[in-house]
């Protein structure tokens, strides 16, 4: 094969390849996005449906759990609470608290429920012992009933209290409190809100305090961690609830949804590490490519088939004119027939096209329902025979009464009656004369080179073989007619389309089924 032919056979694929890959990697990238949007979306509606939820069965327990305390100190205000009191209120709370004391204005415990804890083996907590520390001196210092920020207690278990008040009724004097504690690590209700319950998810919950620190993480490990640098952190704390992609201090991307629990001045945090929709955008992409490859091979097949149908009659050319060029003898080359054939296919559709868009043309000089000259071609023409100076003459005619004919036969009928006018006129003009519709039922003939004389000849000549030609509606049809012919002195074709029409009104008016000659100098032609 031809040098040159390979190169543009090759040209052609690689243009074409190009194409449609670059088409379809477009495609690809337009869908996987909007995909991976969709998938952002649904985790971050998700999480934060998720977080609102916790947000509620969280703050129902926590204001549950603070009026249960506070029952216990309204009581012991009224009368002194028994061992066996605060055990029966510890046991119907043994999921919400992980025990529940009361003391005196001190700290020192005055009744524990389950009354020994020992940690181990070792006595801890037991009525007598004084509590101290920062967590009780702040629960010792609230005057209501409160939530304490998490803090220890008599280990290193992070802790919180839900305390209340004691006061004695007489004097008003603070002489105790309540404490319901709830040790952050234990099984209790409050883990059991954060735990996530959809093992199969990457999900999980953590919970801030006021200061930024982890109060509640299912890695246990991190708890009092200061996260307060991370940006969702940040926004809990300013109490704003919302979503966002957060990265976190390890650097990992999540879907984060937060919500503000005010009766404990906590923050929820739901997140979800964005590595999740991975999965499924891989999926996709290999779905897309499953799908597209064979019917990118279908197509390529297909162009590689045209490609080699452009290509091989080019090669041919090529290959004919080198060999002509090295041999000189064109005549005897085999080749010379095959040329010729390809030649003969070009030419053929060039004259078929040529054909084709002189139909065209013709179509838009056409009247539609008569088929002479339409309005358009009879202004072209007279403007081309006023600037040659040719002179000219024009007849002008309406049908009379028309309007009767189409009013008693129908307008399908009136159609007949014009396309059978149209034909007449064409009947008696000579090729040179040019028949048109001016519109409506309102014809002419444009008659080149001839005088008025000549024309006002041809117009009685069709007027009167009209009057005796039955027309489509069974009897003939009578015309007015006008005619003109240019003056030397005229300006614009206009001048002569107004002679004529005025000669045709005058036709008209003086009782139809007639021509009239303009005449200047005719009075009733300065009307
Ligand atoms: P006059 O003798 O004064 O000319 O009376 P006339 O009834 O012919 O009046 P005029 O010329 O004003 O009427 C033109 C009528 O030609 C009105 C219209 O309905 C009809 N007409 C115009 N174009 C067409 C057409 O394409 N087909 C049909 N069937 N009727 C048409
Ligand atoms: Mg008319
Ligand atoms: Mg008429």
């Amino acid at each position: 094969m031809n040098k040159k032919g390979i190169k543009l056979k090759y040209i052609f694929s690689v243009l074409i390849l190009f194409v449609i890959v670059s088409t379809l990697v477009i495609d690809w990238l337009i869908s996987m996005n909007s995909y991976k949007d969709t998938l952002s979306e649904n985790h971050l509606d998700n999480n934060y449906n998720y977080v609102q939820k916790l947000k509620t069965t969280a703050s129902h327990q926590l204001n549950y759990m603070k009026r249960n305390i506070e029952s216990i100190a309204k009581n012991a205000e009224i009368s002194p609470i028994t061992q066996e009191n605060l055990d029966n209120w510890y046991d119907a709370n043994i999921r919400h608290f992980d025990m529940i004391f009361i003391t005196d204005e001190n700290g020192t415990i005055e009744l524990i429920s389950p009354k020994r804890v020992e940690i181990n083996d070792q006595v801890v907590l037991e009525k007598g012992v004084k509590l101290e520390g920062e967590l009780m001196e702040e629960a010792l210092a609230e005057m209501e009933t409160s939530i304490s920020k998490p803090g220890h207690l008599i280990d290193e278990q992070l802790t919180t209290l839900i305390t209340s008040p004691i006061y004695d009724r007489e004097t008003e004097t603070f002489v105790g409190m309540v404490a319901g504690v709830i040790f952050m690590k234990t099984d209790n209700v409050l883990k059991c809100i954060f735990a996530n319950h959809q093992y199969e998810n990457p999900t999980y919950v953590y919970v801030v305090d006021k200061q930024g620190r982890l109060i509640y993480h299912p890695d246990e490990e991190r708890l009092e961690e200061d996260v307060s640098e991370n940006k969702v952190v940040q926004q809990v704390l300013k109490e704003k609830d919302g979503s966002q992609v957060v990265v976190n201090s390890r650097g990992v991307e999540f879907f984060a949804s937060y919500a503000y629990l005010d009766v404990a001045e906590w923050g929820v945090v739901v997140q979800t590490p964005t590595s999740i929709i991975d999965k499924p955008l891989k999926e996709l992409f290999w779905h897309i490519v499953m799908l597209t490859v064979p019917v990118m091979f279908i197509i390529l097949a297909f162009s590689s088939y045209i490609v080699s149908r452009i290509t091989k009659p080019l090669n041919l050319l090529a290959k004919f004119s080198e060999k002509a060029m090295q041999e000189k003898d064109v005549a005897q080359n085999t080749d010379l027939l095959k040329i010729r054939s390809i030649i003969y296919e070009v030419r053929l559709l060039y004259s078929q096209v040529l054909e084709y868009i002189t139909m065209l043309n013709k179509q838009a000089t056409l009247d539609g329902l008569t088929k002479v000259a339409n309005r358009r071609k009879f202004d072209a023409e007279i403007q081309r025979l006023f600037e040659q100076k040719t002179p000219f003459s024009l007849i002008m005619l309406d049908i009379d009464h028309f309007k009767k004919v189409n009013d008693m036969y129908g307008h399908t009928i009136g159609d007949k009656v014009l396309k059978f006018l149209a034909s007449m006129m064409k009947s008696i003009v000579d090729k040179d004369d040019l028949v048109f519709r001016y519109g409506g039922e309102e014809f002419g003939i444009l008659l080149k080179g001839k005088t008025e004389k000549e024309a006002y000849e041809l117009a009685e000549q069709l007027r009167q073989k009209l009057a005796v030609t039955n027309s489509p509606i069974g009897q003939p049809i009578f015309i007015s007619l006008g005619v003109s012919s240019r003056y030397e002195e005229d300006e614009s074709v206009e001048q002569v389309i107004e002679r004529a029409d005025v000669a045709l009104y005058q036709s008209k008016r003086t009782g139809r089924n007639k021509t009239t000659l303009y005449e200047p100098d005719n009075p009733i032609n300065d009307e």
